[in-house]
């Protein structure tokens, strides 16, 4: 998780905090995050809702500005990629919750895979036609589909499409925020598979924003644990699920169950107490303080530092 010659994408000390009601107290949603993500990474974001994950990738894709630190694509400052829109779209693309929202009602597939390559002058008429059937072929979509309105197909066809047309300009990084969320459960297993055989074919860089945890274990070659606004722990996927160390992840994991019968029968969930503070006013020293089964006097006092460990993951807390 630290940057080395193989990183792609690099985030230092990001901050972003938005006004909210008491013009006094931003909402630190994003608080001072650093991680470096290698080329060719499957990386899951995790965390309770509103922990700061979906603001985090919106700023890594120019959709969010941040407040202070820097994004770095292939060492480049975002904000230097962002005064040309076109070249950031080639770089890194943006697959959202809810495709339905994220398609025009209006056109048809074809139309929707057509419009960034006309945006961005690729090929004539034929080459698009041509490159459209490539993408629909990439992602299961029947050529029959092509001519279809949104509306009227299913959620998982949908959500092909818009990772079609993410795809269309063949980016090397792909954010997807909650792409399973608006779909039933016996699609999810479907577009799942798509997204590792795309990580796999295309070389891609996927970070993934996710509350389905046996999802990450399945997927994820990576993983960070966000906890308002801060980052928890981070680690290769096997290590941490393994081995989760930080309080936190061991609390949030504690409620997967083990494809290991040994494992899972003596699985002891960890519930914690209450609802997170507010991003407005965070708890003095670990923020996770308030929560933690395991907090010691020293952890309201003083911030954890996220720091490497021995086995390769980075751990922000006291007793680690
Ligand atoms: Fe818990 Fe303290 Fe570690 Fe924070 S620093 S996770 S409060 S033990």
């Amino acid at each position: 998780m630290t940057a080395n010659t193989n990183t792609l994408l690099e985030v230092r000390d990001l901050t972003v905090y938005f006004q909210g009601q008491n013009k006094h107290q931003p909402v630190r949603a994003v608080d001072g995050i650093s991680f470096a993500i290698p080329e060719g990474a499957f990386h899951a974001l995790v965390g309770e809702s509103g922990c700061g994950k979906t603001t985090l990738a919106r700023t890594l894709v120019g959709l969010q500005q941040a407040t202070s630190g820097e994004v770095l694509i292939r060492n480049q400052n975002i904000n230097s990629l962002l005064k040309n829109r076109k070249l950031l779209a080639k770089d890194v693309q943006f697959v959202f919750q809810n495709p339905l929202g994220a398609l025009s009602r209006r056109q048809t597939v074809y139309q929707s895979l057509e419009e960034p390559l006309l945006i961005h002058n690729v090929g004539n008429a034929d080459r698009r036609r041509q490159r459209i059937h490539e993408l629909a072929e990439l992602v299961g979509l029947p050529l029959s589909s092509l001519d279809r309105l949104p509306r009227s197909l299913s959620g998982g066809q949908r959500q092909r499409v818009a990772i079609a047309r993410a795809l269309a300009l063949e980016p090397s990084i792909l954010i997807c925020d909650e792409p399973l969320s608006a779909l039933d459960v016996s699609i999810q297993a479907q577009i799942v598979s798509l997204f590792s055989q795309l990580q796999q074919k295309l070389g891609l860089t996927i970070i993934m924003i996710t509350h389905d945890l046996a999802v990450v274990r399945e997927v994820c070659t990576s993983v960070s644990v966000m906890y308002l606004g801060k980052v928890m722990e981070a680690n290769n996927t096997e290590p941490l699920f393994a081995q989760p160390a930080h309080p936190y992840t061991q609390a949030l994991l504690s409620s997967v169950p083990s494809p290991d019968p040994n494992t899972e029968s003596t699985r002891q969930r960890i519930v914690l107490r209450g609802e997170p503070p507010s991003p407005m006013a965070p708890p003095s020293g670990c923020r996770f303080h308030t929560r933690c089964p395991k907090a010691v006097p020293e952890c309201s006092a003083k911030e954890p530092v996220l720091k490497p460990q021995a086995n390769s993951g980075l751990i922000a807390c006291h007793l680690v």
